[in-house]
């Protein structure tokens, strides 16, 4: 799945005036363990069959009942599938796509909404690097991407070693200097893999980055980050280059990942609500986060897993407020109520790449009004300091 596709989906608007509908289906896999029953084959039928039931009794048939007819095939072949699958269709406007998920979306659900449904997918991208993982020995060196569990190989770096060390004899001084040699080899490879990372991290190629070497090596290794690229490490595991499998290297980034994600979450969350006390560079509470999502100024939000809000919303000049007045104060239109303020922020969030984190458990969140943003521009600042100080 890639940004534009999201994005493609975050500007869909269903034409309510000629009744139609945009039909979000996300179908969540069952434990490996239990996928014999296939218990959420049946739970998705049973969720498909009971739109239909109330589109029916709705009166609305034409083509949303074409959707979900659509949809209920699906469902049906979906057996023992070990990902996750999302649907977004609406057949008024011949719109159908189907993308595979990484199979932690939190649950099988359908939505008829005017825009597509997008919290499980903002949920599951929103806070997800463009995540570069590198495997490294003392001559090789294979860079990877690794996004929504889909792993990429884009690029190499092998230092031929120009003779073994065996080749220099076993004795005395001549020994000692292959070691040496090998040794030298070894450091100018490090330092040419560090280069690439920090190359290619400025040229924006990456944003995180694991790395995976074996135990011995990582020390050497370490000690050749730039500064820059030392800030974005998300962590490392052992493995050997030569014979390490793209599955292993994908289950064992995915796993530092997931564990990496809501901590990140967390640690920035208290950052926000600190900052919202002082200096302004973050904001607590939906009025305020929305002051800063229309000044262009928030680079990440904040929820709690649940965060729910009334609100309104122009239809003319797209404003939003967290107070339910009837006219637009930015250009006096009408507005129109939303039951959830998430599902216009979601969009903007997409579109204009912001960081979007739900977060489980934050006592400092809940009491601070549920949603907070941090502010763009002093990270920036942080990061130009510091490479102006290396
Ligand atoms: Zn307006």
């Amino acid at each position: 799945m890639t940004r534009d596709e999201i994005r493609e989906l975050a500007a869909f608007q269903a034409d309510e005036t000629k009744g139609a509908c945009a039909l979000s289906f996300y179908f969540q896999p069952d434990p490996p363990q239990d996928r014999s029953h296939r218990r959420e084959a049946i739970v998705a039928k049973d969720i498909i069959k009971q739109a239909l039931k109330n589109a029916a009794a709705s009166g609305k048939n034409g083509s949303l009942h074409a959707d979900l007819d659509r949809v209920l095939d699906l469902a049906t072949n979906l057996r023992g599938n070990a990902r996750a699958t999302a649907v977004f269709a609406c057949s008024a406007k011949k719109f159908w796509r189907e993308f595979e998920l990484p199979p932690h979306i939190g649950g099988t659900h359908i939505y008829l909404q005017s825009r597509f449904q997008l919290k499980p997918l903002a949920a599951l991208l929103g806070a997800q690097p463009a995540l570069c993982v590198v495997m490294v020995d003392r001559q090789r060196a294979r860079f990877f991407d690794l996004r929504l569990d889909v792993l990429r190989e884009n690029g190499a770096i092998v230092h031929m070693l120009p003779r073994s060390a065996s080749s220099y004899g076993y004795n005395g001084y001549e020994a000692g200097h292959a070691e040496r040699r090998v040794a030298e080899e070894a450091l100018q490879h490090f330092k040419a893999v560090s280069e690439r990372l920090r190359a290619n991290l400025e040229k924006g190629t990456w944003e995180r980055l694991i790395v995976g070497c074996h135990d011995v090596n990582w020390p050497e290794f370490e000690s050749h980050f730039h500064p820059y690229v030392k800030q974005r490490l998300i962590g490392r595991f052992s493995a050997d280059v030569a014979s390490v499998s793209n599955e292993e290297i994908r289950d064992h980034a995915g796993a530092l990942l997931k564990q990496w994600i809501p901590e990140q979450a967390s640690t920035k969350a208290s950052e926000a609500l600190e900052f919202a006390k002082g200096n302004g560079r973050g904001v607590a509470g939906l009025r305020r986060v929305l002051q800063a999502l229309e000044g262009g100024e928030v680079q990440t939000i904040f929820l709690t897993e649940n965060y729910s809000a009334r609100a309104v919303e122009c239809p003319h000049c797209g404003h939003l407020d967290a107070h339910l007045i009837a006219s637009c104060v930015a250009c006096g239109h009408r507005t129109r109520e939303l039951t959830d303020v998430c599902d216009a922020i979601i969009p903007i969030a997409i579109r204009r790449n912001i960081e979007l984190f739900y977060l489980k458990d934050h006592g400092g969140l809940d009491r601070a009004g549920n949603i907070a943003a941090l502010l763009r521009f002093r990270s920036d600042q942080t990061t130009g300091q510091v490479a102006a100080a290396s």
